[in-house]
């Protein structure tokens, strides 16, 4: 079987590429070439496609794959918000993802950001690299005998729930579906997580219902001085009125890993570039804001692990096995 992975950086090649010879029948072909209207006809003559969370699989992107005969789009991540299934499945193309490869890595990126925003290491690192070590403007506050709160208790939300057990916080959080075997969270209403957290930390996906769950009105809902936290998806915070309540003093702290107008160049250098939006310069002129790129995966465990599952799933295919990690809505 032949595999067209789009979108590759040198760390992709190196962990997929140790791999390949536990995988005799399956080709890869690597491109740096994200996937999109230009590049969906590369995938001419493979049966199958990889791509990550920054690329664009919606309706017309899939009819292209459709027309060029691929079968199966191997997506070598977590979440799917990116793909437009309904047009997938009418084709008769399979998806196949890599649930929770990780969950620590992204949760305790998670916890960094939250400490970082709290206690302004970026800032106190570039102060004493220019030998100013006056403490004015660093004060942060314990998380210690705090309340954290997590919206969405899965895979990473329950990582991050342990994490913060281990700093000596309460824990509560919400999720649609409560998991009666989590002993170390309370489960409670969204707006009794809102009301009563000082740490506030989003893991449910991105879907039609979770957009813009953080908005002016559950903002408002938020004790004054809380910290949020976001490593799931940009889409579940409506930017603009994040910004509003940061104006308001709203927020002690904010840690964003990810965020609204990431997709158009997050994991590419731009700094030698003219942005044509300016959402992460506006955040950024915050001193409560630290912000990083979907950086939240990126440990040697997590890549490994991708890069495993992601074989795995291709070589269930091949051979015309289960397919447990299959998208099917
Ligand atoms: P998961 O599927 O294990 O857990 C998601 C949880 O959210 C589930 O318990 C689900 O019931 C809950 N949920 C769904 N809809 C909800 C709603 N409307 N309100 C409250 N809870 C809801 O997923 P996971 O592996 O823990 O990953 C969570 C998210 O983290 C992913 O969807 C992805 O967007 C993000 N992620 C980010 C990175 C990164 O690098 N920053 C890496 C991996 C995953």
């Amino acid at each position: 079987m032949k595999i067209l992975f789009y979108g590759t950086k040198n760390y992709d090649e190196e962990f997929f590429e140790k791999l390949l010879p536990s995988f005799p029948g399956i080709t890869i072909k690597f491109t740096e070439a994200n996937i999109h209207e230009e590049t969906a006809s590369l995938a001419k003559g493979y049966e199958a496609i990889c791509a990550f969370v920054n690329a664009d699989l919606g309706t017309e992107i899939i009819e292209e794959l459709h027309n060029q005969g691929v079968k199966l789009i191997l997506m070598r991540c977590a979440g799917y918000n990116n793909v437009d299934l309904e047009t997938a499945h009418k084709y008769g193309i399979r998806v196949l993802r890599v649930p929770g490869y990780s969950p620590e890595a992204v949760a305790e990126h998670a916890m960094a950001l939250a400490l970082t925003a709290n206690r302004h290491t970026h800032k106190a690192y570039i102060k004493c690299r220019e030998n100013n070590f006056a403490l004015s403007g660093l004060m942060g506050v314990n998380f210690h005998g705090k309340t954290a709160g997590i919206i969405g208790t899965g895979k990473i939300g329950q990582a991050m729930a342990r994490i913060c057990r281990g700093f000596g916080m309460k824990v509560i959080a919400y999720d649609l579906f409560p998991n009666p075997n989590l002993d170390c969270v309370e489960y409670v209403s969204l707006d009794e997580l809102l009301a009563q957290s000082d740490l506030i930390s989003l893991h449910c996906p991105l879907t039609k219902e979770t957009r813009h769950l953080i908005n002016a009105e559950t903002i408002e809902k938020m004790k004054d001085g809380v910290i949020l936290v976001n490593t799931s998806r940009g889409g579940l915070i409506r930017t603009d009125d994040l910004i509003a309540g940061i104006r308001e003093h709203k927020f002690f702290a904010v840690g964003l890993d990810v965020y609204e107008e990431e997709t158009d160049f997050v994991f590419e250098d731009m700094s030698e570039m003219i942005l044509p939006s300016s959402i992460t310069q506006r955040l950024l002129s915050f001193p409560n804001v630290v912000m990083t790129s979907h950086q939240g995966f990126f440990t040697r465990e997590a890549l490994t692990n991708i890069a495993e599952t992601t074989m795995e799933n291709a070589r269930a295919y091949m051979n015309g096995e289960e397919l447990k990690n299959e998208v099917l809505s």
